[in-house]
């Protein structure tokens, strides 16, 4: 049933993967299947428990067969997310509930299931921690196609899209996102997930723009219509005029000029005009990103977080898995190294079987390091990973959320203790791995002049740093104006960081979102940091406002700057000194 035609109408989402598309739409399955609520008699039951398990058998296999189909080796990196449906279809509670209630309340397997459903999506309601809540997601997923399987229903053929489309749906599958034939695929769009959702993750890395979270697509947008989407903003317009057209299409030549322009100034050195180098390197989160931290001129790992690795799967990762995965991070960065954080779950991020949502502080509670030094297995497991792949590359070690001298000795201990069996197994590692401690806590940077002689590197992340010493939730948008990273007291600390870290004559990196924003970059550089890490896009823009510096022009920026007491008077300060220093560049 189509709906009434839209013109001209535009819809705001969450920009998932940036890029600006035009294309028509591919509308992926508007309803969802009714499910037939049956009682069934006693005679019945095993008949239908059996109709049951023939609908997972044959979920199963189709979904071998999608991950056995898949050819393009970059879509190929992703099929473990296939596993993890796999793995739900095998779900003891799944199969044994539903066979369960389908003999005990003698009711039909799609009913039975649905009850499985709810008792399951309890459990995941109770999640605060939106990455989990998001994996709720899969097993709705792997539910569908139970529920399409067992009432004989066709799944949509995406792997025969024709022509390049906008695919829009209320919500894609992995499974879905897996078997298209990437060449057909302009955008993606769907009603519901967040920046962190599956589409969101794999668009981004497959470099497809994508806006989610929208709502209202899949009831608005009829097969074939014309759709612009920009996945940086989130905006989507349906069917628009020829004038509307070709203000995004001029929007996107503008973005693409720039994005040229300033790519040349990927591989150029990062220096000043007087000569002082800075590393810039990057910040991934799955080793994918390499070749976009290469292309975009860092030099280097400046801080892999390992959350991922943890995420998204019901056990714990392998020492080997760990070990694979170093290994090729730090052989795709050579001669470059790598910084590997060890794991930073809490706060935000939970694992599932050590959910800590009860803790009234998350960000106060088990987190990052104090995680690890309770679950010394799992830290020791991952550290046994780090080591044997430094055999193979350069890498440091950084250990987050220190918050003082002995926590990082009693890292280091268990460090040691982990080196330890590393030489009596006869494996070999980097004896001299230097390893550096995240100053990201107020107490630690209080201490830094102490911490600096326990560790090689500090690295500061003004992340969590802000919101600590600010006592501003990072992830809450009604204190979002008092988040400030200009205010004075964030400058004192980070001045005294580096001082700290100088005197002991150990280098200072910054790892957090300030070191990305140019006119900011500008003020780390004059207060002395060593090296900065962003997200891989931004390197190219801060390389060129660096390039364009000096370094003594910057240091007396900065001693200007502690003239002030709010950190409005030094925005403002900060803004005029740029649009007259650079009157012609637009660099925010
Ligand atoms: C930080 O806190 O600045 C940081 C880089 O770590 P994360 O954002 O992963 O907490
Ligand atoms: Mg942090």
């Amino acid at each position: 049933m189509a709906v009434q035609q839209q013109v001209n109408k535009f819809i705001q989402g969450i920009g998932a993967s940036p890029g600006i598309v035009i294309g028509k739409a591919y509308l992926l399955e508007r309803f969802k299947v009714r499910l037939p609520q049956r009682r069934i008699d006693g005679g019945q039951v095993e008949e239908e428990v059996k109709r049951f398990l023939h609908a997972i058998q044959e979920s199963r296999d189709q979904l071998t067969e999608i991950k056995e189909k898949i050819l393009d080796p970059q879509v190929r990196k992703h099929s473990f997310i296939l596993d993890v449906h796999v793995m739900i279809l095998n779900d003891e509670m799944l199969l044994q509930d539903t066979a369960d209630t389908i003999r005990k309340k003698k009711v039909n397997a799609e009913w039975a299931l649905d009850f499985t459903l709810e008792k399951l999506d309890t459990a995941f309601n109770a999640i605060e921690d939106e990455y989990l809540r998001e994996r709720r997601s899969d097993l709705h997923y792997v539910a569908a196609r139970i529920f399409r399987n067992l009432l004989g229903k066709k799944h949509d053929d995406i792997a025969k899209i024709k022509g390049k489309v906008i695919v829009v749906a209320h919500d894609l599958s992995p499974a879905d996102t897996l078997q298209m034939n990437l060449e057909h695929i302009a955008g993606f769009i769907t009603d519901i997930g967040g920046k962190v959702s599956h589409t969101a993750i794999l668009s981004r890395s497959l470099g497809i723009p994508a806006v989610v979270g929208l709502e209202v697509a899949t009831s608005l947008i009829n097969g074939g219509d014309l759709l612009i989407i920009d996945g940086e903003t989130g905006e989507l317009a349906i069917n628009p005029t020829e004038e509307v057209s070709q203000s995004f299409l001029e929007r996107k030549r503008r973005i693409k000029s720039f994005e040229r322009e300033i790519l040349k100034y990927a591989s150029l050195p990062a220096e000043t005009r007087d000569g002082v180098g800075i590393r810039l390197q990057a910040n991934i989160e799955m080793v994918e990103e390499i070749s976009s931290a290469k292309k975009h001129g860092a030099e280097g790992i400046g801080l892999y977080r390992t959350e991922i690795l943890y995420l998204n799967r019901k056990d714990l990762p392998t020492e080997e898995e760990h070990f694979q995965i170093y290994r090729r991070l730090v052989e795709d960065i050579s001669p470059a190294t790598a910084t590997i954080r060890t794991l930073d779950i809490g706060g935000d991020k939970f694992l599932p079987d050590y959910s800590k949502n009860n803790e009234m502080n998350p960000a106060l509670g088990l987190r990052a390091i104090r995680f690890s030094m309770k679950e010394t297995d799992i830290f020791k497991t991952q550290l046994r990973g780090i080591l044997r792949a430094s055999a193979h590359g350069k890498l440091r070690i950084l250990f987050p959320m220190i918050s003082g001298v002995e926590e990082i000795q009693q890292a280091k201990a268990i460090l040691e203790e982990v080196k330890k069996g590393l030489v009596k197994a006869k494996i070999p590692f980097d004896q001299e791995v230097e390893i550096g401690a995240m100053i990201e806590i107020p107490s630690a940077s209080v201490t830094a002049d102490l911490l600096a002689r326990e560790v090689n590197f500090f690295s500061i992340g003004t992340n969590d740093l802000i919101q600590y010493a600010l006592a501003v939730d990072r992830i809450n948008e009604h204190v979002s104006y008092l988040y400030e990273p200009l205010h004075p007291a964030i400058l004192r600390i980070i001045r005294g960081v580096v001082q700290s870290a100088h005197q002991a004559g150990i280098p200072v990196a910054i790892c957090g979102e300030m070191a990305a924003e140019p006119a900011y970059a500008l003020i780390l550089l004059g207060m002395g940091l060593d090296e900065f890490s962003m997200n891989p896009i931004s390197i190219p823009k801060v390389k060129k406002v660096l390039r364009m510096s000096r370094f003594e022009e910057t240091r007396s920026l900065v001693e200007q700057l502690f003239q002030f007491s709010t950190a409005s008077e030094i925005e403002c300060f900060v803004k005029n000194w740029i649009t007259k220093r650079f009157p012609e560049d637009f660099i925010q």
